[in-house]
């Protein structure tokens, strides 16, 4: 008899590791395509970039780091936190910034939910919603929608003991519509106080409606509400991951612990305080977008196309049930123009198609190949 005891590791030598449950549920975020074979220079119009491209000062400001590449960027985001309460008039403090608005929104599911609890978001909500719920463990709840718009009454409806988290995309991707900020406040009268509600103000730049607010004077009020906001549409920094979150002084102290330390790169940093300083550019961005938004749904409408109304820098689209016509073929037929359009099956909207608004030539082309294909033209 040996007198050694057995190793914990005894008859496990050929078991694997296994993840926690859920993350297995997880069907893996899939970018916007940015090639097609055998097609140079495709128009891409499928992941909402702005069409104009970032601000050369803010591109300036990036190849102005690259002698300093050896250098650990600042941990702290102190002067970017600084340029953004300067523009938007919020307190620094409160700021807390991520690599991409997706890093805060994930981080916040991991802090705030876990096993056995509750995570919601709409019916086409944003995806990375459900994907951050799995991530953290809890159990993502998809809510109703009416008429492809939040229904705050149904949010509050589905509100159980288990609820930790509402993620709440204002205005929403991929469907571009909105709540007012009265029915903003609604929702978060009728939420419980320990149900932190995350609203996603990705697009808020381009919004024009009087009665939208992006929720920054809700998070003032409130200690149970966070806005976050991203570089990657209006500024046009996509490739560099900027975002950031207002919050109360509680959540920012515990995404400041679970965050990397040095979660966002010097580049970047540099960039986003340029691009926050050139507000002409902005200006020019987002009355581009406005125009052509405007003539893009006038145009599809007249292409006999159901445009639905939008607030942010894309435009929901939908086709016809008849499979020649339908969204599928006709994501086919631009591919082979050169255009890439996103289809939008897996929010649930498989008659759809998903248009970035771009620059004048792009839409243009986008409303002639269109015309082609349902014999307009
Ligand atoms: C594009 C988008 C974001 C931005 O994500 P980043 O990680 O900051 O690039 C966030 N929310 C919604 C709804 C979006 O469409």
């Amino acid at each position: 008899m040996s007198l050694r005891k057995p190793s914990p590791g005894a008859g496990r030598e050929a078991a694997r590791p296994s993840p926690r449950p859920g993350i297995l549920e997880i069907a893996p975020y899939v970018g916007g395509d940015s090639e097609l074979p055998g097609i140079a220079k495709p128009v891409k119009l499928a992941s909402n970039e702005s069409a104009l491209g970032p601000s050369p000062k803010a591109v300036a400001a990036y190849h102005g780091c690259a002698d300093s590449l050896h250098r650990y960027p600042d941990g702290g985001h102190g002067r970017l936190r600084e340029a953004i309460a300067r523009r938007h008039d919020l307190d620094a403090a409160r700021i807390v910034c991520g690599n991409g608005s997706d890093e805060l929104l994930t981080l916040l599911a991991k802090a705030y939910a876990g096993a056995g609890d509750e995570v919601l978001y709409t019916e086409h909500g944003f995806l990375i919603y459900p994907i951050a719920a799995l991530a953290a463990g809890a159990t993502p709840v998809a809510v109703p929608e009416k008429d492809l718009r939040t229904d705050v009454d149904a949010l509050l409806e589905r509100v159980s003991g288990k609820t930790r988290i509402v993620f709440l995309a204002n205005p929403n991707n991929p469907t571009g519509s909105y709540i007012s900020r009265d029915e903003l406040g609604r929702l978060r009268r009728g939420l419980p106080g320990d149900v932190l509600l995350v609203v996603d103000a990705a697009y808020a730049e381009f919004v024009d409606a009087g009665d939208y607010s992006p929720g920054a004077d809700l998070v003032a009020e409130s200690d149970n509400t966070v806005m976050t906001r991203t570089f990657s549409k209006i500024h046009a920094l996509a490739a560099l991951r900027l975002g950031w979150a207002l919050c109360p002084p509680a959540v920012a102290d515990v995404l400041n612990r679970v965050r990397g330390p040095f979660n966002l790169n010097g580049p970047a940093q540099a960039a986003g305080i340029a691009a926050l300083e050139d507000a002409a550019w902005e200006d020019r961005a987002r009355a581009h977008n406005a125009r052509w938004r405007r003539w893009l749904t006038e145009e599809l409408t007249r292409l006999g196309l159901h445009v639905h109304p939008s607030v942010a820098n894309f435009l929901l689209v939908r086709f016809g049930n008849d499979a020649e016509r339908g969204a599928a073929a006709a994501d086919r037929f631009l591919r082979a123009q050169g255009i890439i359009l996103r289809r939008v099956d897996n929010y649930g909207l498989p008659d759809c198609l998903r248009v970035t608004i771009g620059r004048e030539e792009e839409m243009q082309m986008l409303v002639s190949a269109l015309g082609r294909f349902l014999g307009r033209s």
